[in-house]
């Protein structure tokens, strides 16, 4: 038996590299060694956005759709939506009755997010007991690990302690998911910030290769090299991080040296950095289009994982009811 593993993702929008490079890259390596559970966290997504809820089933699929081209397999790995599921929302209600307020009051990314979102109303049920939800979404596959970056390590110790309160009020029925800690690649945007749908500055996995193109044409450099003679510092300049994470050592170790001589111009070097880029790309956009080609596939994909998903689930719910005595 290999051991498990379970992570989600929200569908609040298309998905950019800085996802492919962080998240998306992780699951599909984990597929190698572990029994792996990925789902879109659909539900979630309301907890922010349920005023504007129309997009969410596009985004959605354009996520599934972005998973599977970009490796996820789902032969090897339970792909499925998270509401196709609904013993997540039983779970979450059973949760719910247990937890206290000030568990879910003291949570750093609940004050956090409302003053990110300051133009959102988030004084609602659901958005402060979204922990609950994600408890739920874990818990209900018993899985040994949970990546995480090192920002969520304090939501996966909520879903740690959730499952301790359960298990001392009723008897053990969940084990503790453990962390399985995930480096991200930092990934800048096109205008040398985060790379962040908010900020409007990503390339997206659908775009296609002469939409990256003037993306990256068009990106922020070293603001020092104004003219094309004057040298550059490539440590400041966003393109510079593509070089590290696209080209060969010897591209990066020439755009450095070049830069600082001013024997490249900016135009020169985002081309080599958007051939190698495109180069990556091309198989997702090709196994994206294939999907695209097969009305249906993506439908029974998710059919499927979410068959295999609430095989899993019930059987958690039913050693959760009996444990509780309903
Ligand atoms: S030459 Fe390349 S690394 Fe140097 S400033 Fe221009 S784009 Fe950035």
């Amino acid at each position: 038996m290999r051991k498990r593993v379970l992570s989600g993702m929200q569908p609040s929008g298309l998905l950019h590299l800085g996802n492919w490079l962080g998240a998306l890259e992780n699951f599909k390596a984990l597929q190698a060694d572990y029994d792996c559970f990925f789902f879109v966290a659909d539900w979630h997504a309301l907890s922010t956005n349920y005023e504007h809820t129309d997009k969410i089933k596009d985004y959605s699929r354009e996520l599934l759709v972005d998973w599977l081209a970009a490796g996820i397999d789902p032969q090897r790995s339970t792909v499925f939506i998270q509401s196709h599921v609904p013993e997540h929302a039983i779970l979450h209600l059973l949760l719910s009755m247990i937890i206290p307020i000030p568990w879910l009051e003291r949570n750093p990314t609940y004050k956090e997010k409302q003053e990110q979102l300051a133009e959102r109303d988030l004084s609602t049920y659901g958005f402060l007991g979204y922990p609950v939800l994600q408890a739920a979404d874990i818990l209900l596959y018993k899985p040994e690990f949970v990546p995480v970056g090192k920002d969520q390590l304090p939501h996966l110790e909520l879903t740690r302690e959730i499952a301790r309160r359960f298990n001392s009020l009723y008897r053990p029925v969940f084990p503790e998911p453990k962390d399985k800690l995930t480096e991200f690649p930092r990934v800048l945007g096109t205008d040398g910030r985060k790379m962040s749908k908010s900020y409007g500055n990503t390339i997206n996995l659908s775009d296609a290769e002469p939409v990256v193109r003037r993306k990256l044409k068009t990106m922020v450099t070293d603001p020092a090299r104004v003219r094309r003679h004057d040298p550059g510092n490539p440590e400041v300049c966003p393109v510079f991080d593509f070089h590290k994470i696209f080209s060969t050592r010897e591209t990066i170790a020439q755009v450095d040296r070049d830069c600082r001589t001013a024997a490249i111009g900016c135009i020169d070097c985002k081309t080599l950095v958007a051939d190698r880029m495109v180069e990556r790309l091309t198989p997702i956009w090709e196994g994206r289009a294939a999907l695209t080609a097969t009305p249906g596939r993506v439908e029974e994909i998710v059919r499927d994982g979410a068959r295999r998903a609430a095989a899993v689930a019930r059987q958690t719910l039913e050693d959760v009811k009996g444990a509780m005595k309903i």
